[in-house]
């Protein structure tokens, strides 16, 4: 059995990511990584994505896998961004992000101005430096208030290109069927495969 680390210490995470490699590398296991955390301190998604990757792939010296994500907006320029999980300060505090992110765009009234998406990156690192990123893009808008108790982070007010309901009310197998997340293993899987 091969190891890969995914730079998580998200259970579903690691769960997720394993069922999609036992589709296609039954001999590869998915464990955590416990080592050093490196400062997230690129601009872009891949290079958050690629710094959390090589850190846990030098610390291992197993291939490691990190995914970096958030929600872009456009009418901001593509903010939150990477800046995602902080929006509203450091506490990481999901409610305040999203309320934050309401009264920053509560002037445009009508869904075409607030159209967004949720982007996923995930990098692929191994030992010897060979570095992969793919990406996975969920399109939508962003609601004027919030609706739903699942998911998590800015799902109540993202609502899914073609759907009425918000991502905090589809089942977590519905989101996890067409999220930018699920859309970027998809792109994985390619180079799971050639390992
Ligand atoms: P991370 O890449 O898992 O650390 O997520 C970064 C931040 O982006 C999260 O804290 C959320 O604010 C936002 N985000 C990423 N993916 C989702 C999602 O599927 N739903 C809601 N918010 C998300």
């Amino acid at each position: 059995m091969t190891q890969i680390v995914l730079a998580t210490h998200n259970a579903h995470k690691i769960a997720e990511l394993q069922a999609i490699v036992s589709g296609v590398r039954p001999d590869i296991e998915v464990v955590g990584y416990d080592g050093p955390e490196p400062i997230e301190d690129g601009t872009t998604f891949q290079a958050n994505a690629l710094i959390k990757a090589r850190t846990a792939a030098r610390h291992t010296g197993l291939v490691a896998l990190a995914d970096d994500s958030g929600v872009c907006v456009d009418v901001l320029g593509g903010s939150p961004g990477v800046f995602s999980a902080y929006w509203a300060g450091h506490r990481k505090d999901d409610a305040a992000n999203l309320e934050l992110l309401l009264d920053q765009i509560s002037d445009l009234s009508r869904d075409e101005d607030r159209t967004a998406h949720y982007t996923s990156v995930i990098a692929l690192v191994t030992p010897t430096g060979e570095e992969h990123t793919v990406e996975g893009i969920w399109p939508g808008r962003i609601a004027r208030e919030p609706r739903g108790d699942g998911g998590f982070g800015y799902d109540p007010i993202f609502v899914p290109e073609g759907s009425e309901k918000s991502a905090a009310e589809l089942t977590a197998a519905e989101k996890n069927a067409v999220s930018h997340r699920a859309r970027a293993l998809e792109a994985l899987v390619p180079l799971l495969a050639a390992l």
